[in-house]
């Protein structure tokens, strides 16, 4: 595809995040339904043009568990990323619709994830850096893809400067200033699994019913903490017992603090109520939130994990699931 914006007919939005926002479109010149992500980036026109040269690796990645890759262009000021429509969307958004997801659904997850991370790592030596239930997408066809990875080390820092990013799903060593690896990845990966198999986000305890993972905070790559100028503003509805402080003029409160060294210094959450899920996914994400990045598996050792094996020769039919919402 030779893509240009005034060939791309809007459809729909998608969503917004941090980055930007998502939008369904038509490439008119072809028929061919794509999303197209737009990323508002604050740099010079040479940085631009040298994430435009990174993003192109996206090219390369085939797989199955991988969103596929239209193309990008800079549409002044953005960059447009033109990639695989998805048409039952994200996790995030199927959870929230219609609950907790099924354990047997989840396992699959764990298991298209895994191969998806095994693939860059392997094949591109890329890590993921950013595995959250937003950026694992389903379709009707019953596929499980991942898409928003760190292909461009430049789109990073350009991003990690300009924007807020969410934090919530950062592993223990991450929030403490270490370099990211596969294993960082991992950490996310157990965090999300909790995520849809409770339909809802782990770090919100019940006697406060306030739920964490709304909040969020500027995290540099170089510098993860303190947080600079983010605004939270912490359960409006409610009064915490904390102060809401605020940090360095940038009008947060204490909040992200507290969740990251809730991270950091607490017992990683786990699939509870004990008895509830099957013993092997328990284990599968205990192993996944264990603290110590050395002590915890890669990607590609969790593939041989037996509740992640099962599902690979599961006959559960996820076509058919994707048919009931
Ligand atoms: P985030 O991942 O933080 O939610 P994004 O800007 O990456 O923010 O995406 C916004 C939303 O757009 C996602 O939550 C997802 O539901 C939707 N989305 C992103 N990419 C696609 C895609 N390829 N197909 C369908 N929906 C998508
Ligand atoms: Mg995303």
């Amino acid at each position: 595809y030779d893509l240009r914006n005034e060939d791309l007919r809007d459809m729909q939005e998608l969503g917004q995040g941090n980055g930007g926002s998502v939008k369904k479109v038509e490439h008119v010149p072809t028929g061919t339904i794509m999303a197209k992500k737009i990323v508002l980036i604050d740099a010079k026109p040479s940085v631009r043009k040298q994430i435009l040269r990174e993003l192109q690796i996206m090219h390369d990645c085939n797989s199955e568990y991988i969103i596929s890759f239209y193309g990008a262009f800079i549409s002044d000021p953005n960059i447009c990323i033109c990639m695989e429509y998805m048409d039952k969307g994200s996790l995030d958004g199927i959870y929230k619709k219609i609950g907790a997801i099924d354990i047997d659904v989840v396992a699959k997850v764990a298991l298209a994830v895994l191969e998806g991370l095994t693939y860059l790592y392997d094949v591109h030596r890329i890590i993921h850096r950013d595995i959250k239930p937003s950026n694992i997408l389903f379709n009707s066809r019953g596929q499980i893809k991942i898409c928003d990875f760190g292909v461009s080390g430049e789109l990073i820092n350009s991003i990690a400067d300009t924007f807020v990013g969410t934090s919530t799903y950062m592993s223990p060593e991450r929030i403490q200033g270490a370099q990211y690896t596969v294993k960082s990845d991992v950490w996310s990966l157990g965090i999300s699994l909790i995520e849809l198999a409770l339909g809802r986000f782990p770090f919100s305890d019940s006697d406060d019913d306030s739920d964490l993972s709304d909040f969020e905070g500027t995290l540099s790559p170089s510098h993860p903490l303190p947080p600079k100028r983010t605004p939270i503003e912490r359960d409006k509805k409610k009064k915490r017992k904390s102060k809401g402080v605020s940090l360095q003029g940038g009008g947060m409160t204490m909040s992200i603090l507290e969740l990251l060294q809730h991270i950091v210094n607490e017992p990683a959450p786990r699939l509870t109520p004990e008895g509830r899920f099957p013993k092997e996914a328990e284990e599968f994400v205990d192993s996944c939130l264990l603290k110590d990045p050395d002590a915890r598996k890669t990607p590609k050792d969790l593939l041989k994990h037996t509740w992640v094996e099962h599902a690979r020769t599961s006959n559960f039919d996820l076509e058919a699931w994707a048919s009931t919402f």
